[in-house]
């Protein structure tokens, strides 16, 4: 179902206290600031993920992982499944980042196996598309983010893709200060959303959050939301500061 969301992806930061504090602060802020009709969803590294759980269960958020395995279970060292993270209480999951695909050399087949493994197990994947910036100068951002939908997603029945939120991240926006103007996203997040209208048809399109990520901050945030197919934003950096983080989730008109 179409909603207005804002997940904060924390990467590889924070130690265990800070990691607690900062959950705190972001309960406290989103209790005296309020959330409106936002789903809130903070995505901690995997080892704070149960005491985000337990923080969440007592306030107003969701608890997503970054990433997990491509594989069920078994013999695969270091690896956390699906199922593991459902059997915690974990509704979300972001799939596919653009660090994934770059530095853990992340397909769209094996993100299309995530994704598979998401919804047998009821976790919402959260998959992130987007080109990098020579792509974009080619004139080719269009192809690249059909080709990544269309390998990872477009495997997927009626029913199931609407289980979906797409995360629309230009690589070259990424922790760079550079954001997507704003005519940049909408242009991008229409073209995804026409995507699967072609593929599923307009209502199933219609009932798809689609969500910004790339240099989104509690500054540029309002006019990026204020697009008609910009459902919300994947926060990096500044999801890591509480007031910033809910000032994100307090941008929509
Ligand atoms: C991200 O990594 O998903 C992201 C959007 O990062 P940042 O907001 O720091 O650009």
């Amino acid at each position: 179902m179409r909603k207005k969301i804002v997940a904060g992806n924390w990467k590889m930061n924070k130690t265990f206290q800070e990691a607690d504090d900062l959950l705190f602060e972001i309960a406290d802020e989103l209790n005296d600031k309020g959330r409106g009709e936002v789903d809130v969803i903070i995505c901690p590294p995997f080892p704070y993920l149960e005491m985000a759980y337990d923080i969440a269960s007592d306030n107003d958020f969701l608890v997503g992982a970054q990433n997990f395995s491509q594989w069920e279970s078994g013999a695969f060292t270091g690896e956390i499944s699906a199922s593991m993270l459902h059997s915690m209480g974990i509704t979300h999951s972001i799939l596919g980042h653009s660090e994934r695909r770059t530095y853990f050399g992340e397909t769209d087949k094996v993100i299309a196996k995530k994704v598979d493994l998401a919804l047998q197990h009821n976790v919402v994947p959260i998959y992130c598309c987007g080109e990098v910036l020579a792509e974009r100068e080619a004139g080719r951002h269009f192809d690249v983010v059909r080709q990544q939908v269309d390998e990872a997603l477009f495997h997927l029945g009626k029913e199931a893709i609407q289980m979906v939120i797409v995360a629309y991240e230009p690589v070259w926006a990424i922790g760079t200060g550079v954001t997507a103007s704003s005519e940049q996203a909408q242009e991008m997040h229409a073209f995804i959303r026409g995507l699967f209208t072609q593929k599923y048809g307009a209502e199933v399109s219609a009932e798809i959050s689609i969500l910004y990520g790339g240099s989104c901050n509690a500054k540029n945030a309002a006019e990026l939301f204020s697009n008609p197919d910009v459902d919300g934003g994947l926060i990096g950096g500044a999801s890591l500061k509480a007031a910033d983080f809910v000032a994100i989730v307090n941008s929509f008109e």
